[in-house]
């Protein structure tokens, strides 16, 4: 658990395709002061990377305001939230954060390189205070009141490669690498689909695991067993960070995607089921049941 807000030690420059564009991008990142928030900037137009600004979800997650987007914000968020990063200005040159190795862990590699520091501020958690449920024909997010957070990913497909269709993770006592190197994945017989639509121009076996039948078509093989289950759950933690807090709570999705991520956080915020607690007394609000139970 992360007790101080946390920043960037100095300005870095980070290059790379978009996965759906396939344009050359640059980010600049840069160091914030306490109770910035994260914050794109393009074209001189200031986005917060906040469900307010959420604005489509086709594949990834997109903000936009004033007429400027930024796409598939998802990856670099999840590594902000996994690395306590809560205040950061990310300048971006195009439309499309760049999609690296198609997961958090080369957004972490460097951010632990440049250096990561405290702000003598502390840092504030959003606890969630009563049950929050959210559907979309089959699928569903619910999350119920916890002393900790709990983050649970449950996927269904009907191929054996896949490997495990559950998995939970715990970001107060395990470590973030169980989750910040799934790369994103696609199936083979879904590549001429989404080129017709426009997305997975930057796609390759470099940023993203291939399934063929019961094939994987990466050389290299899969870093997990469980890989795509593990990556949904990095999504959604990224996703989740659109509420600008990290959340504290068990939240369990059932084949949520992008477009459920967010609903859910719009939900949150729209039922107020949540309180902002500071680090230093989350240990004696997560002990106290009176005050996460919410009263009627
Ligand atoms: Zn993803």
């Amino acid at each position: 658990m992360y007790t101080n807000q946390r920043t960037l030690k100095r300005k870095v420059e980070i290059k790379g395709i978009g996965l759906h564009s396939g344009e050359l991008v640059s980010l600049n990142i840069e160091p914030m002061p306490a109770n910035t928030g994260i914050i794109f900037e393009k074209n001189n137009v200031l986005i917060p990377a906040k469900v307010e600004f959420a604005k489509s979800f086709e594949f990834s997650t997109s903000i936009e305001n004033k007429g400027e987007k930024v796409q598939t914000i998802e990856h670099l968020m999840a590594a902000l939230y996994l690395l306590g990063i809560d205040n950061v200005k990310i300048k971006i040159s195009g439309s499309e954060v760049p999609i690296l190795d198609g997961s958090a862990k080369e957004f972490i590699d460097i951010f632990k390189i440049i250096g990561i520091k405290n702000l003598p501020e502390e840092k504030f958690y959003a606890v969630i205070t009563e049950d929050i449920n959210v559907k979309d024909k089959d699928k569903f997010i619910k999350a119920t009141p916890s002393n900790e957070p709990i983050f649970t990913y449950e996927a269904v497909y009907d191929k054996k490669v896949i490997g495990n269709r559950k998995f939970s993770f715990k970001p107060f006592s395990q470590t973030y690498q169980a989750v910040s190197p799934a790369r994103t994945y696609c199936f083979f017989e879904e590549i001429d689909f989404l080129k017709q639509m426009g997305l997975a121009k930057g796609g390759s076996l470099e940023n993203a695991v291939v399934f063929k039948e019961d094939e994987i078509l990466n050389p290299e093989g899969l870093r997990f067993e469980d890989e795509p289950v593990r990556h949904k759950l990095l999504d959604l933690i990224g996703d989740l960070y659109l509420l600008g807090y990290p959340i504290v709570g068990n939240v369990y999705s059932y084949k949520g995607g992008h477009f459920l991520n967010a609903a859910f956080v719009r939900k949150m915020i729209e039922s107020n089921a949540y309180t902002l607690i500071p680090a230093s007394e989350l240990p004696a609000f997560a002990r106290n049941d009176e005050r996460i139970v919410k009263v009627a």
